[in-house]
């Protein structure tokens, strides 16, 4: 017989883990002790089965569990110790991590279904497998009085639950029935008549309210939009299952994974040609459909009410026909409303009803947003079902935070070799934002119980999120937008071993403040560790207007006309989009036409002169809309031989430009992304080869563009170079936090140069 003391660390807490090392000790007839503390979960084991204890710790650990370390140490054996018991959770130095929130586990289901359950139709159930947990968690330890269920005290039958070790929610957090637990405000069915009777209703969900109505029902959707946002933003679906979402959208292997996940994102499904017919406000002009399966009890009972409420779950796998829209209820660019009080001031005139329930959301989370990438998961959002689970970094360092740039704000705080990146926070173009933004930094700090020694921040002076970091009185390290887009992707290599060497990166981005005080956005760097070099970039384009130019195309394809020397035609092409004899001027004189090296910048001019979504009223589009409608046209990317110079280090698409002058937009979209693949392979090529490198890194928010990013992955793969994309961040702004807080970790490990040192001479 020996003892041993066991460790076990990552993700936990609040996953039924201690109920799980019980019922294995009693299988294996093992005595001894399990508690939850600040580093995890520690175990005492006595007995003769401890190799098939900790196998089967490692092998059937609960569905929400991720171990990170298992360590045990041999103890003196303790004569006479009988059973094995869960003690007290210690509080003290709080370590460790909260587990994100979860979708109902198939167990609930049952129970929600069958009429014969104390919790039939119940909205709040929930057990250790499943339900909220980041969402409503003040502190750690996670116990429920650091919880919003502090005010809901168990009934006798669910306390007999809570406190039996045989049972699904023995220590469930969050567990609750009809007769001790939260209530929602209106009925279920009348719920459903208000959303079949085509009223605009908002639903409390898990990280905070969305906005709903019947998918089917053009008027309401058209209301909801001009109601909630008049731009094209598409908006997200729900539907019962994988086998109603594959009647609208191709579902693979792999996005029926992500679909079905336990972290349920809205995940992004190639439109079918033979899908029913829905209004044309919900996706305008898109060839992707944003999708959701339902993630809580109210969403369920929503499919279930329509279904007319069968019993037992046999009907979850049919398809239903219930299709809504489920769009974050964020007006104005604000943070997603989560209070109740605060839904009926700021929804009202946008909502028709307001259902909301008396369990309270702590810190809000907007849905993750996810597409399959190169065959592989990519995150556009990041957020609830992920934040706040860590990413493991090459490297432990002091804890540093990290504030991101402007737009899709995340903020990143570290600790040992795990990073913590926040939820999606949003554009900080307003005051409620920026307030999220330092909500979300005290939130991160408290849960973790990490005071950071550093504060990375952009090279750019005048963003909020700079001047937020600079408020802190900590050492402020200023980072380089596109060498913190490239960071990231290395940070998360962690996962595979430790840091890699100098790699070449392309970022392909919108904008970020380059090393020389110029606008950047198509770079090809070499990345070493603190430092970059700056190999080359795109050919400058003026962007006439400043920043309303990332959001009218024309301005950037009047800017293309002109370096094709055709400036002369502006004026003719773009009559009816505003002022184009103005804009050619600026151009020509150079006045408020800064040039810039942009990816996404080359995107709108392609858009602008092929006519996809040129000109949009009142600058009333939003950044990356031309774009996305562009990918869409896309079935067979083609490359134009010529399409593209190459002269010390500077790629020009000039020649691919004055191409899609010729032809139509399907033919131009798949030419541009077809080429613009190809020639930024062969821009790289050279580059990797002189320094022997076989791997790229490939990051920015143009990598968001599925048929780019798979035609760059596929091109370097024939020429045997890997391309490492963004795979546990999203590859826009939304990662930067991530890479900037990885190099702000580095620099503080090691003497050397200055994050933003670059050799390129300044512009
Ligand atoms: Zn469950
Ligand atoms: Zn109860």
């Amino acid at each position: 017989m020996r003892r041993l003391r066991v460790r076990v660390r990552g993700q936990v807490q609040g996953v039924g883990f201690r109920p799980f090392l019980y019922g294995l000790a009693h299988r294996l007839a093992l005595t001894g002790w399990v508690l939850n503390d600040g580093d995890g979960v520690l175990a005492e084991v006595q007995g003769d089965a401890l190799e098939r204890f900790l196998t089967a710790l490692a092998e059937e650990a609960p569905p929400l569990a991720r171990i990170d370390a298992i360590e045990t140490d041999a103890v003196p054996v303790q004569p006479g110790e009988a059973g094995f018991a869960i003690l007290a959770s210690q509080r003290g130095a709080v370590t460790t991590g909260i587990a994100p929130d979860a979708a109902v586990c198939p167990a609930c289901l049952a129970e929600l279904f069958n009429p014969k359950d104390r919790r039939y139709r119940y909205p709040f159930l929930n057990c250790t497998h499943c339900g909220p947990r980041f969402t409503i968690t003040r502190a750690l330890p996670y116990d429920r009085p650091q919880t919003a269920m502090a005010g809901f005290p168990l009934c006798p039958d669910c306390a007999a639950e809570y406190a039996d070790p045989a049972d699904r929610r023995f220590h469930a957090q969050p567990t609750a029935c009809p007769a001790c637990g939260p209530r929602l405000s209106h009925p279920i069915e009348e719920v459903l008549d208000a959303l079949r009777g085509g009223r605009i209703v908002a639903i409390k969900g898990l990280g905070g309210f969305h906005l709903a109505c019947d998918a089917f029902d053009a008027a309401a959707v058209e209301r909801l939009r001009a109601r909630k946002q008049r731009n094209g933003k598409p908006f997200a679906l729900m539907v019962a299952n994988t086998a109603s979402a594959d009647r609208f959208g191709a579902v693979g292997a792999a996005e029926r994974a992500l679909l079905e996940g336990v972290a349920r994102p809205v995940v992004l499904l190639r439109r079918r040609d033979d899908a029913p017919t829905l209004p044309d406000a919900i996706a305008p002009g898109l060839a992707w459909l944003g999708m959701m399966l339902p993630y809580t009890p109210i969403h369920h009972l929503l499919f279930h009410e329509a279904a007319g409420r069968p019993d037992g779950t046999a009907w979850l796998e049919r398809p239903q026909d219930l299709t809504l829209v489920m769009t974050s209820a964020n007006p104005g660019g604000e943070p997603l409303a989560i209070g109740n009080a605060e839904a009926r001031r700021r929804l009202d005139g946008i909502a028709d009803l307001i259902v909301d329930h008396d369990r309270d959301i702590l810190i809000r989370a907007d849905d993750s947003v996810m597409r399959v990438v190169a065959g592989a998961p990519a995150f556009l959002r990041r957020g609830r079902g992920h934040a706040p689970a860590s990413i493991r970094l090459p490297r432990s360092g002091p804890p540093v935070l990290a504030v991101g740039a402007h737009q899709k704000a995340t903020v990143c705080l570290t600790r040992g070799n795990e990073a913590f990146l926040s939820q999606h926070i949003g554009d900080l173009d307003n005051a409620a934002t920026l307030e999220f933004l330092e909500e979300s930094v005290a939130h991160l700090r408290r849960i973790l119980a990490v005071e950071p020694v550093a504060v990375a921040h952009d090279l750019h002076p005048d963003f909020q999120s700079t001047r937020f970091a600079e408020s802190l009185g900590l050492p402020t390290l200023p980072m380089q937008h596109h060498h913190a887009h490239i960071a990231a992707v290395l940070a998360e290599q962690g996962e595979a071993g430790p840091p890699l060497g100098p790699t070449l990166g392309l970022a392909l981005d919108g904008f970020g403040l380059g090393a020389d005080g110029g606008s950047w956005g198509g770079e090809m760097l070499l990345v070493d560790g603190t430092g970059f070099t700056r190999l080359g970039h795109l050919a400058p384009l003026a962007q006439p207007g400043g920043d309303v130019a990332a959001r009218q195309p024309w301005r950037m394809a009047a800017a293309a006309l002109a370096r094709m020397g055709r400036g002369a035609e502006i004026a003719e092409r773009f009559a009816g989009c505003g002022p184009a004899d103005g804009v050619r001027r600026m151009i020509e004189a150079g006045i408020n036409a800064p040039p810039t090296s942009s990816c996404g910048r080359w995107f709108d001019a392609a858009c602008g002169l092929l006519g996809v979504r040129a000109f949009s009223p009142g600058g009333a589009g939003f950044e990356g809309e031309a774009p996305m409608a562009l990918e869409s046209l896309v079935r067979h990317p083609t490359v134009l031989e010529g399409g593209w110079r190459i002269d010390g280090g500077v790629l020009d698409l000039t020649p691919l430009l004055e191409s899609l002058l010729q032809i139509n937009a399907r033919e131009g979209a798949e030419r541009f992304h077809g080429t613009l693949a190809a020639a930024l392979v062969a821009w790289a090529l050279p580059e990797l080869a002189a320094r022997g490198l076989d791997r790229v890194v490939l990051s920015g928010g143009c990598l968001m563009n599925a048929v780019l990013a798979e035609g760059l992955s596929a091109g370097f793969a024939a020429r045997g170079v890997t391309a490492l994309l963004p795979r546990r961040a999203p590859a826009n702004d939304g990662g930067l936090s991530l890479g900037q807080a990885w190099i702000a970790v580095q620099s503080l490990l090691q003497e050397g140069p200055p994050p933003c040192a670059s050799p390129f001479p300044p512009a």
